[in-house]
């Protein structure tokens, strides 16, 4: 039997779903108009008006909003609330320049803890299940963001954060955890550190489901972890812009399901802007319908993906993204051609004397881009004989080849030469950058 959290609103029929999204844009946009100077100024400077936004095709003459508008308004610039109607901050940690700040009303909170809720209960996780959410709490909003959620449908929260990984396999044991949200990393570091304890996550713990996310993971990782520890991965999505995690994949492990009375997506091609087709990869841009403190209008949120808009097998009318393959700025140019370490990933992980850890990484010799890739061999695979080695590379390359279509140096390294990651890995050196 499938389970709704609300099954009216889940299952609502796709035209119905399309009316309450242009009755609540246009309310969207009048009230970003009236309540922050910053979209007042960016719609007159692209001479639009509220009034202009009658129906869902009105979207693309709104203009873009972006991370950098986040950072250039450091810390509350672009809030439609005064500060003294807000519960909670988060910010997240800008790699370059000022973090951005995101405010909560109690409202959004409430708004966020349904998605989850709705995202829990499509993969069966409710009453009854104890849920062991090891993203950091703090700042970041992966850890907060699933236990409000896990709260709201009654679940268990073990809140070990990140870190003190034998201690979480401890109590992972001790109070019967069935579901783990933490990085997929950080769920292969804990598999190893249990291995070496000899405790088998299949045998000797209740972990039944893992909620992965905060950093791109391949289909073939899923297949790796599912085998190697007996559980079910889902994928989970969102950023800290549009409150934290949101949305997972429903129990048929296809595609995120994305809720549509909450938010507005499409796909545009990311160089000129245009909004591209149900099916065709572009960027993901997302309008966020229920958000009070920090509305964004057409957020250019850098995801490559795809929006499938076909009915899922689950029978939620809301649309799904594909898989996402990496974020824009995640990916490499090397030699003129489009990386993404997710498809490095996919590679490696179909090659069964790889193992689950590798390390990209860029120099530019003689004033040309040159790729190397770092990967640890399994333990099983794992030999002294320097002609296996050198044959398991050129396989490797081989792969890397056909995919890529670029020469790519593989160096087989010992086991436990890849940094292990608590939180989101760190899968690219790019040195060019220097
Ligand atoms: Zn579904």
């Amino acid at each position: 039997m499938i389970e709704y959290w609300n099954p009216l609103v889940e299952r609502m029929p796709v035209d119905e779903m399309e009316k309450m999204q242009e009755s609540k844009l246009r309310n969207l946009v009048s009230y970003v108009y009236k309540h922050s100077d910053f979209y007042k100024k960016r719609f007159d400077d692209a001479g639009v008006k509220p009034e202009d936004i009658r129906t869902l095709d009105d979207l693309k003459k709104l203009p873009f909003t972006y991370k950098s508008d986040l950072r250039d308004t450091y810390p509350t610039g672009m809030f439609c609330v005064p500060n003294e109607q807000l519960v909670r901050f988060h910010v997240s940690s800008g790699t370059t320049g000022k973090p951005t700040v995101v405010g909560y009303t109690h409202n959004d909170v409430k708004e966020w803890s349904i998605s989850l809720a709705r995202a829990l209960t499509s993969i069966g996780v409710g009453r009854g299940d104890v849920i062991q959410v090891s993203y950091g709490y703090g700042l970041f909003t992966g850890g907060l963001g699933l236990h409000y959620g896990a709260e709201e449908v009654g679940s268990t929260v073990l809140p070990t954060s990140s870190g003190n990984t034998e201690k979480q396999l401890e109590l992972m044991q001790d109070l019967n955890t069935t579901v783990i949200a933490c990085t997929p990393s950080y769920f292969l570091f804990m598999n190893e550190v249990a291995n070496q304890a000899g405790v088998s996550i299949q045998q000797n713990t209740r972990l039944r489901a893992g909620i992965f996310g905060a950093e791109p993971w391949s289909e073939e990782m899923r297949v790796r972890i599912e085998e190697a520890t007996g559980i079910k991965a889902y994928d989970v999505y969102g950023t800290s812009e549009l409150s934290g995690p949101l949305f997972t994949e429903c129990q048929y492990q296809d595609g995120i399901h994305i809720w549509a009375d909450q938010f507005l997506i499409e796909v545009i091609d990311p160089e000129t802007g245009e909004q591209l087709g149900d099916g065709e990869r572009g960027e993901l841009v997302i309008t966020t319908l229920a958000k009070e403190a920090l509305p964004l209008i057409r957020y250019r949120i850098g995801d490559i993906t795809v929006i499938n808009k076909e009915p899922c097998r689950c029978g939620r009318t809301h649309p799904r993204i594909m898989r996402v393959l990496g974020r824009a700025d995640d990916m490499l140019i090397v030699r003129g051609i489009n990386v993404f370490p997710g498809q490095v990933e996919s590679v490696l992980m179909t090659i069964p004397e790889v193992g689950e850890h590798f390390m990209i990484i860029v120099d530019r010799v003689n004033e040309l881009d040159a790729m190397k890739v770092q990967i640890e061999m399994t333990d099983e695979a794992f030999s002294d004989k320097v002609n296996d080695i050198i044959t398991l590379e050129k396989k490797v390359e081989a792969s890397l080849k056909n995919v890529l279509n670029l020469a790519v140096k593989v160096e087989l390294v010992e086991k436990g030469t890849i940094p292990r990651s608590m939180g989101k890995a760190k899968k690219v050196i790019d040195n060019r950058k220097l």
